[in-house]
């Protein structure tokens, strides 16, 4: 009988329960299906409790995992199949092609010659890669992926020649027994598309509250600079949109826990590097969980931030690319139309499992959360059972490898 875990999941759960569980003496196989791991910590600004850079965080555990010979880490890989029971699982996983060599290899001239580009994946969009790419600066593993899809004719030329790359690489599939499993596969933020009277997407200047975190970061698309994206200005207003999609049966069904600390810290951001900065919050409540309640009455100080009482109702064109925000007051009862640069939507946390599935005997609730899979030797951890933030999340991590461990060594 195998004593090794298999953890779904590259995220910092996913890490934290992987590192765990091999610092309780068990091999431990990684499965990400991004070619980066890190997962949603990885392309935020900062993070809460400490306000960090995900660098901080991340780094300590990915020397973690460096240093420990008992974590064998799979990226661009998907768990695709499953056999036997408790105690004595043959997960089968595949594989994906990355088309370049196991070692770190600088492709970064190659990759500036080519032509062929893809909407960026981490940067959620708003900003294009290479066909022949890294994540990020800090990408762990620090290895490039080439996508043949992006490839215009004369790439494919010069790839072709290239040495250390292949572009015939194609997809295995290998099996691994394992003793039990740990689910972390996380979280995507609810698709914009899905909220046509917020635009649904369609104005540039209307973006995501994880796209903001991409605007503001250093390693972002621009630099660290929060321009709006249609004409590269600096936003002199700007409006948040609480709850989109989130406490609404039409939608996400429940509070998705963090999107009112992450308008908080986005606030933060705005002001620090604007002091002109006009901002309106539009909120059905305000949640600030234990300590963070600091975060909160800091940013009722400043003079540039208005909480307005009141869902969003609309958003509309305005003049130039500017938007119209429509929303009733709850407290006075007036309905306010007002203009603004930029508006954020503080979007919900929908879990990854509401739109794939993994070859698992575990059950998910009508939201997508995990609901069980213990008695099967597998445990959920962090934001595939429930919204959490950050290091809650990393919490769950531990707890599901103590569980984990448990089951692996007969207990
Ligand atoms: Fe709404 Fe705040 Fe809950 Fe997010 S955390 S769903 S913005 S109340």
């Amino acid at each position: 009988m195998s004593n090794a875990i298999l953890v779904v999941g590259g995220g910092l759960t996913g890490l934290t329960a992987a590192i765990e569980a091999a610092e309780l003496g068990h091999e431990v196989y990684l499965v990400e299906k991004n070619p980066w791991l890190g997962g949603r910590v990885a392309q935020l600004t900062k993070y809460f409790p400490k306000l960090c850079p995900p660098s901080c965080g991340l780094e300590i555990q990915f020397q973690r995992i460096k240093k420990n010979p008992l974590i064998k880490c799979f990226t661009m890989t998907e768990l695709v199949g499953l056999k036997g029971k408790k105690g004595g699982y043959t997960a089968k996983i595949r594989l994906n092609p990355r088309h370049t060599p196991p070692f770190n290899v600088d492709f970064s001239l190659l990759a500036s010659s080519l032509e062929g580009e893809a909407p960026s994946e981490f940067e959620l969009g708003m900003t294009k890669r290479k066909a022949l790419y890294k994540a990020m600066p800090f990408a762990f593993p620090a290895r490039w992926v080439l996508d043949p899809s992006a490839l215009s004719k004369s790439d494919a030329a010069r790839v072709a020649g290239a040495k250390f790359l292949n572009i015939n690489e194609k997809a295995k599939e290998i099996e691994l027994d394992v003793a039990s499993i740990i689910v972390a596969t996380g979280w995507r933020p609810y698709d914009m598309a899905n909220l046509p009277n917020l635009g649904g997407g369609k104005w540039k200047n209307c973006i995501s509250n994880m796209q903001m975190e991409r605007l503001a970061s250093p390693f972002g698309p621009t630099g660290g600079v929060i321009k709006r994206p249609s004409d590269g200005q600096r936003p002199l207003s700007v409006a948040f949109a609480q709850c989109a999609g989130s406490r609404d049966q039409n939608h996400l069904n429940y509070c998705s826990y963090i999107c009112c600390m992450a308008t908080f810290k986005q606030c933060l951001y705005l002001v620090e590097q604007n002091p002109q900065v006009r901002i309106t919050v539009y909120y059905i409540d305000l949640r600030a969980p234990g300590r963070y309640i600091n975060t909160l009455e800091k940013v009722q100080k400043l003079p540039n931030v208005r909480f307005v009482k009141g869902k969003v109702a609309e958003i509309l064109p305005g003049r130039g690319d500017n938007l119209r925000v429509v929303a009733e007051n709850a407290i006075t009862g007036e309905k306010q139309t007002l203009e603004y640069e930029l508006c954020v939507l503080a979007t919900g946390m929908q879990p990854s499992l509401a739109a794939e599935s993994l070859p698992l005997p575990m059950p998910l609730d009508m939201d997508g959360f995990v609901a069980g899979g213990e008695e099967a030797g597998i445990f959920a951890a962090g934001c595939a059972r429930m919204p959490l933030d950050v290091s809650r999340s990393a919490q769950a991590g531990t707890a599901a490898a103590l569980k984990a461990s448990q089951i692996a060594k007969g207990r």
